[in-house]
């Protein structure tokens, strides 16, 4: 049985390694670590070994799971800076509780989500983080946008002057070899960028292919289990 601090210090070490031979900067590369299932607990114990992202996919379980983060943060006197990342699918009745706690939403997929984070984020001071969700699959009916209509749905999402545009996301080995996804993931990203020059962060890669996918350019991993274990029921 490894600790939780050995497993995170070795998926650090592996994204430096990864980086190494990318030839990247490690410090281009953004770590969220994907807590669901796990308790707040948990979270704060990352937190005590300096990780600063981390990433959700459940309103339900989510909120009150950064509620009490918070509460622990504030009772022990501790200001440390931390962010939530919504990367499970979005309910758009679920869009104003989950952006009242998450910094970052990683799964804008549909003009109907566009929809409710515009008007959720209308009286915001500062815009929400936003990545469009790339459906990599042959199945249209499954959610993200497809590669094809990549284009059309970001010129929806630049228009809004409260959602800030980083990059697609993908969640790749559903169908095909993860590589293979990635290829078309970081394609996706430089069709996006002629559009939407800023928009170049990729969110890509977790646990069983995160190496992949730095090779591929990912700026940001989505990493669970191979750092908390497995999840608990
Ligand atoms: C659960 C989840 C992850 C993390 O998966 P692991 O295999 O545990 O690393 C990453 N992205 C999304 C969207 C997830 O739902």
């Amino acid at each position: 049985m490894t600790s939780l601090a050995e497993r995170y210090d070795e998926v650090l070490g592996r994204i430096s390694h990864s980086a190494a031979v990318a030839n990247r900067n490690a410090d281009e590369i953004k770590l969220i670590v994907v807590t669901k299932n796990h308790s707040a607990a948990l979270v704060t114990e990352l937190l005590d070994l300096g990780a600063r992202d981390f990433g959700e996919n459940r309103d339900q379980e989510a909120k009150p799971k950064a509620a009490d983060v918070a509460a622990h943060e504030m009772q022990l006197g501790l200001q440390r800076t931390y962010d939530w990342h919504f990367v499970g699918q979005l309910q758009s009745n679920k869009v104003k509780s989950a952006i009242s706690y998450a910094d970052t939403v990683h799964s804008l997929d549909r003009d109907s989500l566009l929809e409710a984070l515009m008007k959720a984020t209308a009286e915001r001071a500062n815009p929400l983080d936003v990545f469009i969700e790339l459906n990599l699959t042959d199945d249209a009916g499954r959610g993200g946008i497809e590669p094809k209509h990549l284009e059309a749905f970001a010129e929806k999402v630049i228009q809004q002057p409260k959602l800030r545009l980083l990059g697609v996301m993908g969640v790749a080995g559903l169908e095909r070899e993860p590589a293979a996804e990635f290829a078309v993931i970081r394609g996706a990203s430089e069709t996006l960028q002629k559009v939407a020059p800023s928009a170049k962060f990729i969110s890509a890669g977790m646990s069983e292919d995160f190496e992949a996918a730095i090779l591929a350019g990912a700026t940001h991993l989505r990493i669970g289990t191979a750092i908390t274990g497995k999840r608990q029921y």
